[in-house]
């Protein structure tokens, strides 16, 4: 909700308001000025004012059409301008980076992805200088101005998004992603790491199946597995930041060792190595998941056993989940989907049977709007937080100069040229992710698997 002057100064209401309207139109999409009217609770006057400081800085073009409003005059409709101000999001996985140049609004301008060949290429250093060079070539292609970068990794992150602590399946520990990033990098955008589940939970919170649903649980599988919880609509932490590995729930004591140390977590029973080694194969790359996931959809008797015995060990997990946590619904992102997919009826009716005391009306099970750019699409809202926070932070038009993002950098003790650094508001533990009197089961309808 927009803020009126009262217990603040003018200049930082007036940004609050600017945060909130450009916020809404990234989310919702367009928007007449009769309808932010309603919906921010403003005059008419002031949301003219706001609308026309953020023209002015390129954030919101005006279209000519225009919506009726309700005494009968005529309303334009706002939207966000998603060429301009641009977030490089990066995904780093365990058998690829892929990278993106993301506007407000979610618009992807301009894709790469670089797939690991030999087991090297999941060092920091490959990692580094692979992102170094898919955003040299991105950049190259697109016109714009870069806000910020945002990283998502599979595994922990520090809670002021700058060093990834431990990502068992690349093998890191205690890696400051961020600096050397911004570093390769040699521009002035700041650069955010966080965890690949969580930053998937935010794009299809803020602007996926998830929008106004306030209690639930992206489930992102790979190689590994994680989860971004949202309770209450907020993210849930940990003391650490580190809830949600549940990838490593000890789910099968005598099983096989993780690389977390451990032995029979959950991951290892239904990554996407568990998949592949259920047909024989041994783990390694997405062209020979595709190829088990393509075999059992043509009704290959090997492949649809090694699907349907993931999708029982998935039920397990799951349970576990809907007693610990009660969302609303659970989002299956990453292979899941397509386990999903596969076998509906199998990972229903256990889920369904074993948690019906607890759950009577049932939990839907969805698929993610943005199937596998989830995650990426996550990153992009932490490269695009500044601008989203505090509009003003962006010149306007006049203004605007390009941020000058060097070419990589490979040459070791040459110093680093001087940075420009965009001005950040801080990086909250907890960020509130919508209210609660908007709470609607919007955006299941047609796309999820409701149990029971
Ligand atoms: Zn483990």
């Amino acid at each position: 909700m927009a803020r009126t002057e009262k217990g603040a100064t003018q200049d930082s209401v007036r940004r609050h308001n600017l945060g909130t309207l450009l916020g809404h139109l990234h989310r919702h999409g367009p928007t007449s000025r009769a309808r932010l009217t309603r919906i921010l609770g403003l005059n008419r006057a002031t949301i003219g004012y706001l609308v026309d400081d953020l023209a002015a800085r390129g954030l919101v073009t005006e279209t000519p059409e225009t919506e009726q409003a309700p005494r009968g005059r005529p309303s334009k409709v706002v939207a966000v301008r998603g060429d301009l101000y641009q977030a490089m999001a990066v995904h780093v996985g365990v058998d690829a980076v892929e990278l993106a140049l993301v506007g407000l609004g979610g618009t992807i301008l301009a894709r790469r992805r670089s797939a690991f060949s030999r087991p090297g290429d999941r060092s920091v250093d490959h990692v580094v200088r692979t992102i170094a060079r898919l955003a040299a070539r991105v950049l190259a292609e697109t016109g714009g101005l870069l806000v910020g970068v945002g990283v998502a990794v599979p595994g922990t992150v520090s809670p002021d998004g700058e060093m990834v602590t431990f990502a068992p399946n690349l093998r890191w520990r205690q890696v400051a992603l961020a600096r050397l990033l911004q570093e390769a990098l040699g521009g002035g955008a700041v650069v955010r790491v966080g965890n690949d589940a969580n930053l998937g939970a935010v794009a299809e919170h803020s602007r996926g199946v998830g929008i106004q649903v306030n209690d639930l649980v992206y489930l992102h599988a790979e190689v590994g597995v994680g989860a971004g919880i949202i309770t209450g609509g907020r993210m849930l932490e940990g003391a650490g930041g580190y809830a949600g590995e549940v990838g490593h729930m000890q789910l099968n004591p005598g099983g096989l060792a993780c690389h977390c140390g451990s032995r029979g977590c959950w991951e290892t029973e239904v990554g996407e190595d568990a998949l592949v080694r259920r047909v024989g194969i041994p783990p390694g790359g997405r062209s020979k998941v595709d190829l088990v996931l393509r075999r059992a959809r043509d009704g290959d008797r090997v492949c649809l056993e090694a699907v349907e015995e993931t999708a029982r060990w998935l039920s397990v997990g799951l349970v576990n989940m809907l007693s610990a946590l009660d969302p609303e619904i659970v989002i299956l992102g990453g292979v899941f989907e397509q386990i999903l997919d596969i076998c509906p009826e199998t990972l229903v009716d256990r889920v369904a049977q074993t948690s019906r005391y607890f759950h009577p009306d049932g939990v839907a099970l969805v698929r993610p709007a943005f199937g596998r750019s989830s995650v990426l699409l996550g990153a992009a809202e932490l490269g695009l937080r500044t601008v989203l926070e505090d509009p003003a932070s962006v010149s306007p038009m006049a203004e605007l100069r390009p941020l000058d993002l060097k070419q990589p950098q490979t040459r070791p003790g040459r110093p680093a040229p001087p940075r420009r650094r965009i001005e950040t508001p801080g990086n909250p533990p907890v960020r509130e992710l919508g209210p609660q009197s908007d709470r609607l089961a919007v955006g299941l309808k047609g796309r999820g698997t409701r149990i029971l």
